[in-house]
């Protein structure tokens, strides 16, 4: 996969380098670049933004620098603007993006980008605008970074076991069960009396049970997607 990020804090994104993402690019699995939009400027103080049209507060990114970036970097990707008003970013939108070859994320400041910058995009490639969530961020960087390792973690060969995958929460639509580890008793706290006991089966069921337990009382949103909420009343397998 090739990521391609455009930003006007470059530095933003250093770590892209670390951790996760760091991982995918030494195993040769992410060719990744971050690109100073500034470096598309033709004016002396490097302008990125002015004054919005109809008035207002704040400024809007200038559609000349974003424009020559995309012309550039975009050609034929999937192009990601983040704003808060795109589609929310899902675990299964993470998995679609993963699918993807190309994928260049456009990082907005100030109150947005021209929204003639999203529409030239459409020309090049394809475009998705994707919210980190209903709150505002300063800018798009931190979405980006969300994004990415998201993605980046879903790409086939990055994870040693990918059964670590399929048991997260979000990918059945539950959240996770809860985890422990040893002692088994820490603190007069005791791990789950099934967890000790070898049964694979028991083990399992008590996964199951606990995770549908959690998302009825934490999303229970998500819980009515699933379909799963006529058998809570059995829950209790402990
Ligand atoms: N005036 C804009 C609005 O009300 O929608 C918010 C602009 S925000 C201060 C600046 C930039 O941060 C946005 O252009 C976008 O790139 C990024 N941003 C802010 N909140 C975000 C979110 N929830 N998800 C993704 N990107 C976000």
């Amino acid at each position: 996969m090739r990521i391609d990020v455009v930003t006007i804090f470059p530095d933003y994104l250093a770590p892209l380098a670390l951790s996760l993402p760091g991982k995918a690019r030494d195993k040769g699995l992410l060719d990744l670049a971050v690109h100073d939009l500034r470096g598309w400027t033709t004016d002396r103080h490097h302008t990125v933004d002015d004054t919005p049209y109809g008035g207002g507060a704040g400024m809007v990114m200038k559609p000349e620098p974003w424009g020559r970036a995309l012309d550039e970097v975009a050609r034929g990707a999937t192009i990601v603007f983040t704003t808060p008003s795109g589609e929310p970013f899902t675990q299964a939108l993470a998995q679609e993006l993963s699918g993807h070859e190309h994928l260049v994320f456009a990082c907005g400041r100030y109150e947005g980008i021209d929204q003639r910058v999203v529409e030239h995009a459409a020309t090049l490639g394809t475009v998705r605008e994707i919210s980190l969530g209903d709150y505002v961020l300063n800018g798009g960087e931190v979405a980006a970074l969300a994004i990415t390792e998201a993605v980046v973690r879903l790409l086939p060969g990055f994870m040693g076991n990918a059964e670590s995958l399929a048991e997260e929460s979000h990918v059945d639509g539950l959240l996770e069960y809860p985890v422990y580890t040893k002692p088994a008793s820490w603190e007069g706290r005791d791990v789950p009396d099934v967890l000790l006991s070898g049964d694979h089966g028991r083990i399992a069921a008590w996964r199951r049970a606990e995770a549908q337990r959690r998302t009825a009382e934490r999303r229970p949103d998500l819980l009515a997607a699933t379909g799963v909420i006529s058998g809570l009343a059995d829950l209790d397998v402990r």
